[in-house]
């Protein structure tokens, strides 16, 4: 079907970033809003974050032929069932978030009737609110579908040529792989963050001006990710749980053989280790996966390669 109108249900980071890059990018496009909360609607009306921004959620999916969630994988059916029954049986539903398999379950749940393609964006930044949001937020980024096996080819073509559009690049992939692969590139990393920054702040014999003073020798790299949205990182965590949890179970294992390296002097081994991850990360960056946005500085140290 071709996609006309589209809906998108939060204007937080995601739904913002979707606004301004359809809007941008695809003019042909109507985009509706609607977000629970009235400040967020006003500042989202004030950026122009969608043509329109309306008061209810059935009055922006009401001529909808496309609805996106954007809001925490946690809220996904609630926000669902607040416009189910004024959804056009034949809009398609899909939604932006982090966890795929609890969140196709929770939408087929509240919205039986219709089509619905679950697709994550994985592109985001530590901020979040209607202010964070920006058109390139999507640009070379890759966003992943999940579509039931039932699905009609035509709806995913819809929803792969729409975000396409926004200048992501498309993959479909099985949703319990997709949670599996996102645990170890995704979670598991903000799990670490979350957990390294929470041990400095509560150590008795390192101030925490000290850890802040000193930040620069990598803590801080962990403190942008760890400033990550917490709610919407506590709904990941719950939703996601076999893939998190399987995951950690392989990465303390890996901690433990590295905590045996350093405590039996293992030199040959850390190296090893260090140098292979050396090239994955030339490999991430060669892929087009990191630039020099400007995010905690970082720009500077992508600019100039020298630089710690
Ligand atoms: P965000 O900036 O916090 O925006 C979410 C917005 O949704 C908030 O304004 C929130 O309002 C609103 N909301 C919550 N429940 C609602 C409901 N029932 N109806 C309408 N609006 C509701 O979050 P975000 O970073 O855009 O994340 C949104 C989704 O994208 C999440 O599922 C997340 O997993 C996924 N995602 C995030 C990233 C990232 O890096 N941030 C990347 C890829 C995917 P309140 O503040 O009142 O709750």
């Amino acid at each position: 079907m071709s996609i006309e109108r589209v809906a998108i249900i939060g204007l937080g980071l995601l739904g913002g970033s979707i606004g301004l890059a359809a809007r941008e990018r695809a003019p042909g496009l109507t985009i509706t809003g609607y977000d629970r909360d009235p400040a967020v609607r006003e500042a989202a009306r004030a950026r122009g974050l969608a043509h329109e921004v309306c008061d209810t959620a059935a009055a922006a999916v009401s001529d909808a032929d496309l609805v996106i969630l954007c809001v925490p994988v946690g809220a996904m059916e609630a926000a669902a069932q607040g416009f189910a029954t004024d959804l056009p049986a034949q809009a398609i539903v899909s939604d932006v978030g982090s966890s795929k398999q609890s969140v196709a379950q929770a939408l087929a749940r509240a919205l039986p009737d219709n089509a619905i393609i679950p697709a994550h964006p994985v592109a985001g930044t530590e901020r979040s609110g209607p202010m964070a949001g920006f058109a390139e937020l999507f640009t070379n980024r890759w966003c992943i579908l999940t579509p039931p096996e039932n699905a009609a080819p035509a709806d995913i073509e819809a929803v792969s040529a729409f975000w396409t559009r926004l200048g992501a690049r498309v993959e479909i992939m099985d949703a319990a792989h997709h949670d599996l692969v996102l645990a170890v590139t995704s979670h598991i990393p903000h799990l670490i963050a979350y957990t390294i920054v929470g041990t400095a702040s509560d150590l008795e014999d390192v101030t925490r001006s000290e850890v802040i003073k000193y930040s620069a020798g990598g803590f801080r790299d962990f403190t942008r990710i760890a400033a990550s949205d917490p709610v919407m990182w506590r709904d990941v965590f719950l939703n996601n749980r076999s893939a998190v949890l399987e995951m950690l179970g392989r990465f303390s294992e890996d901690l433990t053989a590295m905590q045996r390296a350093i405590r039996e002097g293992d030199g040959e081994r850390l190296h090893d280790l260090f140098s292979r991850t050396r090239a994955i990360r030339r490999a991430v960056i060669e892929e087009g996966q990191d630039d020099d946005r400007p995010d905690f500085g970082r720009s500077d140290h992508v600019a100039d390669p020298s630089a710690e």
